[in-house]
């Protein structure tokens, strides 16, 4: 297949958010797609997504959007994915690949896959690329260079699985393929975890009343600033994901607060030598991970969520 062959004729993208319209910048820039039709629950999403050029058919029209579509990305938050995937169904063409970018894997499928028809091919997939900014106009076209996509296909779907495989690797990604519950695990520790201890730390500064908030701002400079840009992530698509993946992110929550246990007690006892085997080992993972390329210097790069 030449470079500039598009995979499939037709996107159909549902959620001109952040990663929706990413998608459809990156797949027109890389000629993924010959034509990319966008639907959105948003009268305004869609007429930015007009202004923008992002689709040559943004007007609405559920029926016409899937005509013809041998790709349909469900890119809405993680809520909403079985309602919108229910009224799609009718207008999806027999022979064509449903997938998502869902955060969470389990409940996506749960969700989606009653709902998808015969001869319609379904691969979940996640992109591990974001920032805290939602909406059309937070989107841009290299948002997935060098960031990892993973499917999360059923078994016997090879042509698919390999279809979308490119479809990622045209954008820019590297791709990967695991099961569902393997993904949630994974990403409960990976990204989860953390946000989850961003949203409190934040929270909890804002409810010290001795803390000034003026403070809080002028001294954030150490380490709490980084919390903070986390902790400004889409409250919508946050939600979501702990409801959504409620049992992977309690059980490693349940480790988290055993580990800070230990944490607590090497500082009480003066356990100098605990401490810092702790830090030389954390160092060593953040190490590997800049060697890698998964590093994020650049404010609108690579959250991976
Ligand atoms: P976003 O910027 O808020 O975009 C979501 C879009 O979907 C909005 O335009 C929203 O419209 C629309 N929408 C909501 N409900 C809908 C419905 N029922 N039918 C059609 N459109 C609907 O969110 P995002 O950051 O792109 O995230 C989208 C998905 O990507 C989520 O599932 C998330 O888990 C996943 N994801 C996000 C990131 C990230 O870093 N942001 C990374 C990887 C994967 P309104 O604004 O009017 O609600």
């Amino acid at each position: 297949m030449s470079l500039t062959e598009p995979i499939f004729k037709k996107l159909c993208i549902i959620g001109l958010g952040l990663i929706g319209s990413s998608i459809a910048r990156a797949a027109r820039l890389n000629d993924a797609v010959k034509e990319i039709a966008a639907l959105d629950s948003s009268p305004q999403v869609l007429a930015r997504v007009r202004e923008l050029g992002l689709a040559e058919d943004a007007s609405g029209d559920m029926r016409a959007a899937l005509k013809d579509a041998d790709l349909v990305i469900l890119c809405t938050p993680v809520g909403a994915i079985g309602a919108v995937a229910k009224e799609i169904a009718p207008y999806l063409e027999h022979g064509a690949v449903l997938s998502d970018v869902g955060s969470v894997k389990g409940s996506v499928v749960a969700q989606v896959a009653p709902h998808v028809p015969q001869g319609v091919h379904f691969i979940p997939a996640h992109p591990l690329a974001g920032t805290e900014y939602s909406g059309p106009d937070a989107g841009f076209a290299t948002l997935f260079h060098n960031r990892w996509c993973i499917l999360t296909p059923p078994a016997g779907e090879s042509d698919a699985v390999e279809a979308m495989a490119e479809f990622w690797k045209r954008l820019g990604a590297k791709v990967e393929t695991m099961s569902s519950e393997h993904h949630d695990l994974a990403l409960a520790v990976t990204s989860h975890l953390p946000h989850l201890i961003a949203f409190n730390i934040v929270g909890t500064a804002d409810h010290l009343e001795q803390v000034a908030k003026q403070e809080v701002i002028k001294f954030s400079a150490s380490g709490f600033r980084d919390f903070t840009r986390i902790a400004a992530s889409d409250p919508t698509m946050w939600r979501d994901i702990f409801l959504n993946n409620k049992e992977a992110v309690l059980e490693m929550l349940s480790r988290f607060n055993g580990d800070l246990e230990k944490l607590r007690l090497m500082i009480e006892k003066d356990d100098g030598d605990g401490l810092f085997d702790l830090f030389t080992r954390t160092r060593a993972i953040r190490r590997g991970i800049v060697e890698q390329g998964q590093d994020t210097a650049a404010p609108d790069f690579g959250r991976t969520h």
